[in-house]
């Protein structure tokens, strides 16, 4: 590799392997997912990937190559811990946030991704894959935007409902908690790293 167009078809066979990966995992969080808007968020991913996959088809046209997929070892490691958690996960509740977690982690993979491959075709002057890459980097941010409301004002409150239940090991105040939690970070990524809603208590 010693160009960065080459670096470019290079990586947008990543992120094509990814997205398939992505396609094929989704369902399976689909039919697991019982919280009935996370459940259509998930689906209504689904479908946005498909056209994701679409706006790659049409980048390798520009680019005057075949539509291929590298394995990307980032996405394979991302679904695993998916599958981890699908498998561990004793109650809905804590499978639904687990999951919004690990679906965050894909859209944040997917943005630094779609960003660098914008860039790197701003930078070959080629303004139509450009394009085309910022309308999916769009609808990845969305996805992540809107997975963090849902986390919080839903799915991370009901999942942390079974605290006071005999299983609860670790004997956690809610003072602790809040105190343990009172950096406001208005970070625009993992939930983990937002406030717990106190409006649920
Ligand atoms: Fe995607
Ligand atoms: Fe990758
Ligand atoms: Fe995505």
């Amino acid at each position: 590799m010693d160009s960065l167009a080459q670096l470019f078809e290079e990586t947008l066979k990543d992120v094509y392997y990814a997205e398939n990966a992505i396609l094929k995992a989704l369902p399976k969080m689909v039919k697991k997912t019982k919280n009935p808007e996370l459940r259509q968020a998930f689906e209504e991913h689904t479908e946005q990937t498909k056209g994701q996959v679409r706006r790659l088809d049409e980048i390798f046209k520009i680019i005057g190559k075949k539509a291929s997929g590298k394995e990307c070892l980032a996405i394979k490691g991302l679904i695993g811990e998916t599958e981890e958690i699908m498998s561990d996960s004793e109650t809905p509740e804590v499978l639904h946030a687990g999951l919004i977690g690990c679906a965050q982690a894909v859209e944040h993979y997917e943005i630094a991704r779609y960003g660098t491959l914008k860039a790197w075709a701003e930078q070959l002057e080629m303004q139509d894959a450009a394009q085309l890459l910022d309308e999916t980097l769009q609808e990845e941010k969305q996805t992540d935007e809107k997975l963090t409301s849902l986390a919080i004002s839903t799915v991370n409150p009901d999942a942390d409902m079974g605290e006071d239940s005999e299983e609860s090991e670790d004997d956690e105040s809610e003072g602790v908690n809040a105190a343990s939690m009172d950096e406001e970070a208005e970070d625009e990524g993992a939930t983990t790293s937002r406030k717990k809603s106190s409006r649920s208590r």
